[in-house]
């Protein structure tokens, strides 16, 4: 039941200009199905190396990256990732917008507009679907940025700190939202965050990295029952 295998994992950047980054050591842990799991760890550590390798837009120098029982060599169509700040098509309306990864897989989409207004509206967006993202405030662009994401029901989320923008209190409403999606869709969830009680209130376990180059210095089991 390993959703997610990451074994002996390296990556060195090699810029033309300048010299070599180590940015992640030797990175070992697997995800289980349907596990939510934090990645925490201080700015520069690669938190978000990691997550483009498993989302497959940077490769790895060294050792191995499986999802869903396959190795990632590019982007796999059973995953999502929810960038730091949401990056919405000026030209399209907000429902425009979410639907995107349902065009760009060839979904039905009478299917899928469907989830797509649910799902504007368990973020709090609903009548805003015809709107477009300069008529919504920096917060609410990045919750219709999670919709998208969310829309073709990726059985493998990723999450850069989509939250990291917002203000305090409309992140602690959004970590619950999350969290609600999540028990519904049974998704896997990795969840890049510089937050550790943020990481703890949302995860079933979280990999600890320490500071550059990245290695992991603990794994916690957050072991939390929950309602
Ligand atoms: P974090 O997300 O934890 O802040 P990053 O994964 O963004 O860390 O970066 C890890 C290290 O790799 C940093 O030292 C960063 O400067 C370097 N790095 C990231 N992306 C590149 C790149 N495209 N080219 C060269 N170095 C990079
Ligand atoms: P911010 O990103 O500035 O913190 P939020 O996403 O927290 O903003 O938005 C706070 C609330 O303000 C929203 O839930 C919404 O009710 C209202 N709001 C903000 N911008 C707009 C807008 N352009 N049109 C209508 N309501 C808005």
């Amino acid at each position: 039941d390993r959703w997610i295998e990451v074994d002996g994992l390296h990556k060195i950047y090699r810029p033309r200009k300048s010299r070599p980054t180590h940015a992640l050591s030797d990175i070992t842990f697997t995800v289980r199905r349907g596990e939510f799991i934090s990645v925490v760890g201080p700015s520069g550590c690669g938190k978000t190396t990691l997550l483009k390798i498993l989302a497959g837009i940077v490769r790895g120098s060294e050792g191995t990256v499986r999802v869903a029982g396959r190795d990632v060599t590019g982007p796999l169509p059973e995953v999502g990732m929810v960038f730091q700040a949401a990056t919405l098509l000026p030209w399209r309306t907000i429902l425009q917008n979410v639907m995107v990864p349902v065009e760009v897989r060839k979904l039905d989409a009478r299917v899928y507009r469907e989830r797509a207004e649910r799902l504007l509206g368990m973020v709090g967006l609903d009548g805003f679907e015809g709107k477009y993202p300069h008529e919504l405030s920096g917060g609410m662009q990045q919750r219709a940025g999670i919709c998208r994401a969310l829309v073709h029901d990726p059985a493998v989320l990723l999450m850069d700190e989509p939250f990291g923008a917002l203000d305090a209190l409309t992140r602690e409403y959004m970590n619950v939202e999350l969290l609600r999606i999540w028990r519904e869709s049974g998704q896997t969830i990795v969840f890049v965050t510089h937050s550790i009680p943020e990481a703890v209130f949302l995860s079933d376990r979280v990999v600890v990295l320490s500071p550059r180059p990245g290695r992991v210095a603990e794994i916690v089991d957050i072991g939390l029952e929950r309602p």
